[in-house]
């Protein structure tokens, strides 16, 4: 399969486009969330494309609005199991300015989403901070972390952490359908004693791949947010009913117009000629 990232106008957001059906289009925005259970997935008169987390992770924490996303497959590829070949990619080919001014979510009154113990609340707040608290069966345990995203480096602390999954689960999910060729090269593989595929990127890497997530699934409310997020247990369910919640509450936020600061890694671009940036996966 093959993956193309696009230069896309000024506004216009996140929209895949499947070249293997027409080149139909479906805007990453709430509106299309489709299902949502180990993955999230988008859907629009019945064309999917699932898995969108990772990638829309990567682009909200290099800081990029637009793009058109091609690609020939319902599934985004899985790559290692992280948003850091995304990063690679797209600092390989560049990130171009544009002259409008970015339009936030800038949160005005809390919203919280509450089920059974897991939680996921947006408070008002400068800049994007999100705190996340996992609590999973040995070895992970409760791990806990913080971080702001408009002071510290997502490329560097987010964008490598590998999704993870238990041993013991992999019959049952895989039976279930939900694991297409998960394996060492794709997720941390967690057996009784730890780790089967150490060492780890990060000593806090499982809670570090949920802030992934939930950066990717929170870029379905179509801007960046500005704002505290608290999630507590939460995962791609919990985060994509807070879309909806912010989706519906229109009283809850106000769109904002901020200068974009360059991204530090950043190129400038000529202004004749576009790149794009190419991943092809297996
Ligand atoms: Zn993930």
């Amino acid at each position: 399969m093959t993956m193309r990232l696009l230069p896309a106008a000024a506004g216009s957001g996140v929209v895949f486009r499947r070249t293997d059906l027409d080149n139909f289009e479906i805007p990453a925005t709430g509106r299309n969330v489709a299902k949502v259970s180990y993955a999230t997935s988008l859907m629009r008169q019945g064309v999917l494309i699932s898995t969108t987390e990772h990638l829309l992770s990567a682009l909200i924490g290099m800081g990029i609005d637009n793009v058109i996303v091609e690609i020939d497959n319902l599934e985004l590829p899985i790559l290692d199991g992280s948003a850091l070949p995304y990063v690679e990619a797209i600092l390989a080919v560049g990130i171009r300015q544009q002259r409008r001014r970015r339009e936030t979510i800038r949160v005005l009154q809390p919203l919280e989403v509450r089920e059974g113990e897991k939680f996921i609340g947006v408070y008002p707040g400068s800049g994007y901070r999100i705190s996340y608290t996992i609590e999973f069966p040995a070895p992970i345990g409760v791990q806990k972390t913080c971080i702001d995203l408009a002071t510290e480096t997502y490329g560097s602390e987010i964008a490598a952490a590998r999704t993870f999954g238990y041993k013991a689960d992999e019959r049952k999910l895989r039976d279930m359908g939900l694991i297409r060729g998960a394996s060492t090269e794709n997720a941390i593989v967690l057996g009784a004693n730890g780790p089967e595929n150490g060492p780890l990127r990060f000593p806090d890497e499982y809670v570090r791949h949920k802030v992934l997530d939930l950066i990717g699934d929170l870029a379905l409310a179509g801007r960046r947010l500005e704002g505290h997020v608290v999630a507590v247990r939460a995962g791609h369910a919990m985060h994509t009913a807070l879309v909806a919640r912010l989706m519906k509450d229109r009283s809850a936020w106000e769109l904002a117009h901020v200068p974009v600061e360059a991204p530090a890694e950043s190129q400038p671009e000529a202004d004749s000629g576009y790149s794009e940036a190419a991943l092809a996966g297996a």
